[in-house]
């Protein structure tokens, strides 16, 4: 179990929403310092602990600036993080660029900032000299286990995923890399995604561990870093139980002992680059109830849509959604909460009991601070919300304003030079 709360009561968001109005996501300060504190205490007992934050799931520098703050690091996979990395003084080291399918630019602007290269595929290699003229000192690999590990739904299986080199492909890679005078190595790897079973992290770090020992047998390569990848869930559902850290971390450091440290390996940096447990159940979006519709089924509509959050749209996945002010009120009613897109998918509940819902009332649909505002899109012109930040003296700070029709036509040439609001 896990109780679905919301930071602020219903006059302070209504009084929030006359400065910024719905929708907008709202993010929780210092329960994200907290979170992060925990994760980082947890796992303290693992050599050179560090978790790349998966910019991704929130690509906000504010955030980032927060988790920077706390010692964390970035994730990266495409240009425009790397460049929002840099705005915030997170360079070199503190970057773990993850991409696939990398466009050279992407490369160049890695190795200007100094990033740690994670390379998908054995081609790439030859690809990123060719980019960048040469191979920097430090690289790493993405391991794609394929049928030797079993997925999840959100992320698939390992052996249709488009991710990571095979097994062979692995030795052969670092054994090029070698020759070709990289001297730091790091092994990666990402299998699954929202998974709540801590042994199934555990077993990860276990696979990645005994990789490096064969490395060393194979190669005589040493790596310096594991890097377990994201992938730690998030309890969506209240009657789903949170992952606890201490129990994934005391796995791991147990699998450390018995295959890492006989086999003369300590100290092996421990890595990870989790996005979704990092900030995801500090983020809600809170938007107002303003239609009503009965047909074969009762509708509420409501102010956001799929523009501001995918995931119920585009992956069936279930948020948790409250009425504002009505959190102890029994759920006498049943509604499809919807958005106003052409598109049958923009529901953010579906045949869900709620207790009555009047106009004007103030939903919170919980746990979007991670894969939330960042999915969004302008499909049917809808412009994107607003993100706020609650800051830990309870003040509020607009991190990102919502976007307008002007942005929406900032690509096209008009035929008026007209200003839309
Ligand atoms: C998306 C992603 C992550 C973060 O995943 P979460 O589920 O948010 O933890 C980490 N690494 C890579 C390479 C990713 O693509």
């Amino acid at each position: 179990m896990n109780s679905k709360t919301f930071p602020l009561s219903r006059e302070q968001t209504d009084r929030i929403s006359r400065d910024y109005p719905t929708p907008f996501h709202l993010y929780d300060e210092a329960a994200i310092r907290d979170n992060a504190r925990r994760l980082t205490q947890a796992f303290s007992t693992l050599p050179g602990f560090r978790e790349y934050f998966a910019v991704k799931a929130t690509p906000n520098p504010f955030l980032l600036r927060i988790l920077a703050d706390e010692g964390f690091g970035a994730d990266c996979s495409s240009l425009a993080e790397l460049r929002l990395c840099e705005t915030v003084g997170l360079t070199g080291e503190r970057i773990m660029f993850t991409s696939n399918e990398t466009p050279d630019n992407e490369f160049r602007e890695a190795r200007r900032l100094g990033a740690i290269i994670n390379l998908d595929d054995i081609t790439l290699i030859d690809a990123l000299i060719a980019a960048t003229g040469s191979l920097p000192d430090t690289l790493c690999f993405r391991y794609n286990p394929g049928a030797a590990k079993a997925g999840n739904t959100i992320i698939g299986r390992p052996e249709e995923a488009k991710y990571g080199l095979t097994r062979d492909q692995l030795f052969e890679a670092y054994a090029r890399a070698r020759d070709l005078g990289v001297k730091t190595f790091g092994l990666h790897t990402m299998v699954v995604s929202n998974e709540l079973d801590e042994q199934y992290h555990i077993e990860t770090a276990r696979m990645l561990f005994e990789l490096a020992v064969e490395l060393k047998d194979r190669l005589g390569i040493r790596l310096a870093f594991i890097n377990t990848g994201g992938g730690i869930g998030i309890p969506y559902r209240p009657e789903e139980k949170p992952l606890d850290y201490p129990t994934l971390a005391r796995g791991a450091r147990a699998a450390y002992d018995q295959v890492i440290v006989p086999a003369g390996l300590d100290p092996l940096s421990y890595h990870m680059e989790c996005g979704r447990a990092i900030t995801g159940p500090y983020g809600w979006l809170v938007t107002r109830a303003f239609r009503h519709k009965e047909t074969y089924r009762s509708y509420i509509g409501v102010d956001a849509s799929m523009a501001d959050l995918m995931r119920p749209g585009m992956y069936g996945a279930y948020h948790h959604l409250t009425v504002l002010g009505k959190e102890k009120a029994p759920a006498t009613h049943t509604y499809d909460v919807v958005g106003s897109l052409c598109e049958n998918s923009d529901k953010f509940a579906i045949q869900r009991p709620l207790p009555e819902i009047e106009m004007g009332d103030l939903l919170v649909i919980h746990d979007t601070g991670a894969h939330g505002h960042a999915m969004g899109y302008n499909y049917n012109g809808k412009t994107r919300s607003a993100e706020l930040l609650l800051r830990p003296d309870d003040s509020i700070v607009q991190i990102r304003r919502a976007e307008t029709l002007d942005d929406l036509f900032a690509t096209l040439d008009l035929p008026a030079a007209q200003s839309f609001k």
